[in-house]
């Protein structure tokens, strides 16, 4: 239990941005607004923390994901750019500290936090403030403004938690980190998590028999659903290409080669996942 508890704190750390990423979750993220919709925005930033989702009803807010708790303040001015209205909901979509930093701190304004079980329990293990008011195993919808926001859980993909808010008027879908977009933001497993790149490329199919266009990626800039099944597939011949490379009895290193230059791998994801893909996709 210890032993888990440690891993999952050190990799939470790790993810949290005091590893290779020293930079990030150091001190608040530069942000800006990508307007998606009438009514829905992202609020961007660079690489790492975490995309925020922002819906907005005449009865309150519901957010996708709040960063870490040092972009607090500057997502608030943020927020508050797009509507005056509260926040009512926030959906961790897993719970990596770069999209659940904001948690404690909108609890506190009175917003209800919505998470898998799985995530909530990761989140109590290590300590991490703000564990989710509301739970789900499978789905759960929302309804607030007469709007109507789904929450779903496909399956395991970058954790064993992860879960997708579906916009079904708005015909978009917010992925979490099962998606990511852009240079140093490759397919990472987050094994001591219970991710799975087995499983992962289903979990995505999962999200792309909901009916949408805009897919919004846990980092990087809104994309075409077309997009979201390029990157399926890319998923897919990852874990092809590792189990076949292991079955020719190829080497470590050989692996590690096969994943940087073929798959955007950089030291930090060798070091994360490498031992989970080797052990996992045999
Ligand atoms: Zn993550």
């Amino acid at each position: 239990m210890r032993t888990r508890l440690s891993l999952v704190l050190a990799l939470s750390v790790a993810l949290c941005g005091s590893y290779v990423y020293a930079q990030f979750g150091a001190k608040p993220s530069v942000l800006s607004t990508i307007k998606v919709r009438d009514d829905l925005f992202v609020i961007y930033n660079d690489l790492v923390p975490g995309n925020t989702t922002v819906l907005v009803t005449n009865q309150g807010l519901i957010l996708v994901d709040n960063k870490f708790e040092i972009d607090f303040d500057n997502l608030m001015a943020e927020i508050k750019k797009i509507s005056p209205q509260p926040i009512r909901y926030v959906i961790n979509t897993h719970y990596h500290g770069d999209h659940s930093g904001g948690n404690a701190k909108m609890q506190v304004q009175n917003a209800q936090v919505v998470a898998s079980e799985r995530a909530r329990r990761k989140m109590v293990d290590a300590n991490q403030p703000g564990p989710p008011n509301v739970t789900l195993e499978n789905n759960v919808r929302l309804y607030l403004g007469g709007k109507r926001v789904e929450v779903h859980h496909f399956g395991r993909a970058h954790t064993d938690g992860d879960v997708v808010a579906y916009f079904p008027d708005q015909r978009v879908v917010a992925m979490g980190d099962m998606f990511t977009v852009g240079a140093g933001l490759p397919a990472l497993v987050d094994y001591p998590g219970g991710g799975s790149m087995r499983e992962w490329p289903r979990s995505i199919d999962g999200a792309l028999t909901l009916d949408f266009d805009t897919a919004i990626p846990g980092h990087g800039k809104p994309v075409a659903k077309e997009d979201l099944r390029k990157y399926r597939d890319s998923v897919a011949a990852l874990g092809r290409r590792v189990i076949e490379m292991q079955s020719k009895k190829a080497s470590r290193a050989e692996i590690d080669k096969e994943l940087r230059s073929r798959f955007g791998f950089e030291d930090f994801h060798i070091q994360l996942s490498l031992d989970g893909l080797l052990a996992e996709l045999r």
